[in-house]
């Protein structure tokens, strides 16, 4: 999957900021904000800040990446779920994948996690690393 370089620069700054929408029709946050939800279709939000603390439910190790993350590998991917109940996915970094464990407590950084070799661009977006 290579990245949307128009995308990447209109989404960064509520990324790296963490900034969600909950839903006032059922109550969900969704991260990133969207003008409908994917719930229950409603169009009614307020803006919340996510807590970049949170605990990894499940986890992967990549021993064979795709080529945008050539030369990171071995490394986890992991579904965290932040306080709120808004699960994302991203790597773990600085640990040993090893060590890595459901449940285990993670807070999220904003680091580089590709340079796309083709366009120069390099994209950053959140890892967690050990709480
Ligand atoms: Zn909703």
């Amino acid at each position: 999957m290579s990245l949307n370089p128009a995308r990447v620069a209109r989404e960064f700054p509520s990324r790296y900021r963490l900034e969600a929408a909950r839903c006032s029709g059922c109550g969900r946050v969704a991260f990133p904000a969207r003008l409908v939800c994917p719930h229950c279709r409603g169009t009614q939000h307020s803006p919340v800040t996510l807590r970049p603390e949170g605990k990894v439910v499940t986890f992967t190790v990549i021993h064979v990446p795709p080529a945008e993350f050539k030369g990171q590998s071995p490394y986890v991917l992991a579904v965290v779920e932040l306080a709120g109940g808004v699960r994302i996915t991203c790597q773990v970094a600085d640990v040993d994948p090893l060590a890595v464990h459901a449940d285990m407590s993670v807070r999220l950084e904003f680091r580089r996690v590709q340079e796309d070799g083709e366009a120069g661009i390099i994209a950053y977006g959140h890892k967690a690393v050990p709480a």
